[in-house]
């Protein structure tokens, strides 16, 4: 077990040319205090929880003092912000301390949220507020329990600064912990920017670094693309089978290991609504929910626009053309576990897409339907899930069908019960748990964060003294309005 001073960094990416960074020095926030911790993400690092205290992870992760091996850098992207290309991103209030190579060869980005102005700052003050980054701590690390591959987050901590948004809020910390913070961006920044010698090094420096089994392939380079078009429409297709709701699907915003990152306005479906905008800036509902597929293709041309200079047109298409159906093929996988098949085939994607019309029509709760179905009675096809519908009886000619397709399952009826309750969660991050949790956090009690954060560790079990977060959204929380600010 590592002790925090004594993690083992390796940190390829400064020892790339500076043209892809600069050198910073986090600004510490003043008199931190530990708001929640993830024990499981420092664990990635080889860390116990034991053996850190409170103390330590406010003295290196406020910014005040440095980890020995650490060497922290702002990095330079640009990307694709609501369709328009925006030369002028980077860290602006992130900042790389380091790469952890842990016992495994894990490699893992610690990356400091909030930690003051870069030279990416543009006109904003380097900081992060306590309200996101509670919001992103849970959402990752919730995806993370989910199976849906994400970064991490290891803490947040807060402090007294005030900084301003909308109104006063208390300037805070968040460690990210990631595979990598290369986006998508930092080609089209080295594309665009026309320095194809350096966009050259950086692609064959993130294939030997993050691609590695791809480089033993014919043409290592068409490897990796074709792996980012497929990992990216599977991480799309968790989303959609989540109810999950990104919200600002800009290409800066777009791991190229395929993780979801950058958590803003983002939103866990409550009431089932395809055309859901969680982002209240997103006024052309660009990244509606029911858009998210597509986006996740054209943010894919960006980048074969970047990666144009190694591969040729064909195979940059040829991959592109994989996209829809390792989308498709994934997210019907994944909807045939939530609905207890042991096989998925086509033919199921009728029986699936009328359950989600259904659901739309009546706006039923996304979760608790496809929870509720486990319990059907395969001879009446009577569930509780019929209590989410309006129209009851389109619901059991529904059932109906349902029941009698469960029947050429060939697993036993409890298998397939065992593989509905992993496959559809009983606690999700409800917006309005997260605001819940943030408005006692920004009265300086922490101590619903940190029951949240617990129970969404392990969101399939039940919990008899837990049930409240299962509940459905009270009045003044289904419509809520997430901002961009952050
Ligand atoms: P985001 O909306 O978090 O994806 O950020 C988009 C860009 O704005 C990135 O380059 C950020 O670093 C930068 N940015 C966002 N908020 C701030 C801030 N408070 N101070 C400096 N830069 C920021
Ligand atoms: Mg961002």
């Amino acid at each position: 077990m590592a002790s925090l001073t004594q993690l083992p960094f390796d940190n390829s990416y400064a020892r790339l040319p500076r043209e892809l960074y600069t050198p910073v020095t986090p600004a510490p926030i003043a008199s931190p205090s530990l708001v929640v911790t993830s024990t499981d993400c420092m664990a990635l690092l080889g860390l116990n929880n034991e053996q850190v205290d409170d103390k330590a992870l406010c003295r290196y992760f406020s910014g005040a003092q440095s980890l020995p091996g650490a060497q922290p850098l702002a990095q330079k992207y640009a990307g694709h912000q609501f369709g328009a290309y925006n030369p002028e991103l980077g860290d602006g209030r992130g900042v790389l301390l380091g790469e952890v190579v842990n016992e495994n060869g894990d490699r893992w980005d610690l990356h400091l949220k909030g930690a003051g102005k870069t030279p990416y700052s543009r006109m904003g003050d380097g900081r992060a507020v306590l309200r996101s980054s509670i919001r992103e701590f849970l959402a990752s690390e919730a995806l993370f329990h989910l199976g849906v591959p994400t970064t991490r987050a290891l803490c947040v901590i807060t402090s007294d600064e005030p900084v301003y948004r909308e109104k006063e809020e208390r300037a805070t910390t968040l460690l990210r912990v990631a595979k990598t913070h290369i986006r998508f961006g930092h080609f089209e920044h080295l594309f665009h920017s026309n320095q194809k010698p350096l966009l050259n090094q950086f692609i064959d420096y993130t294939l030997a670094t993050h691609f590695q089994a791809c480089t033993q392939a014919a043409d290592p380079v068409f490897a990796m693309f074709r792996d980012i078009v497929i990992r990216t429409a599977r991480m799309i297709a968790h989303w959609q089978a989540s109810g999950f709701a990104h919200g600002v699907m800009n290409t800066d915003n777009f791991s190229i290991v395929g993780d979801t990152f950058d958590f803003g306005p983002y939103a866990f479906m409550d009431s089932f609504n395809p055309g859901l905008i969680c982002n209240h800036s997103d006024y052309q509902g660009r990244y509606a929910f029911n858009k998210q597929p597509q986006i996740g293709l054209w943010n894919l041309n960006c980048l074969a626009m970047a990666f144009s200079e190694r591969l040729s047109r064909d195979k940059l298409i040829s991959a592109l053309q994989e996209y829809d159906d390792a989308f498709h093929q994934h997210y019907l996988t994944l909807l045939g576990a939530k609905l207890g098949f042991s096989t998925v085939s086509e033919d199921d994607s009728q029986l699936i897409g009328d359950l989600l019309g259904m659901m739309a029509t009546t706006g039923a709760d996304y979760s608790r339907t496809f929870r509720s179905l486990a319990e059907i009675d395969l001879v009446s096809g009577r569930s509780r899930a019929r209590d989410e519908f309006l129209d009851a009886e389109t619901f059991d000619g529904w059932s109906k069908r349902y029941a009698e397709r469960l029947q050429k399952n060939t697993s036993t009826d409890t298998q397939r019960s065992a593989l509905m309750s992993q496959s559809n969660p009983k606690y999700i991050l409800r917006n309005y748990l997260a605001q819940q949790a943030i408005s006692q956090a920004e009265q300086g009690d922490f101590s619903e964060v940190r029951r949240l954060h617990k129970v969404l560790s392990t969101p399939y079990a039940e919990k008899p003294d837990m049930q409240h977060y299962a509940e459905l959204p009270p009045d003044w929380g289904r419509h809520m309005e997430i901002s961009c600010s952050s």
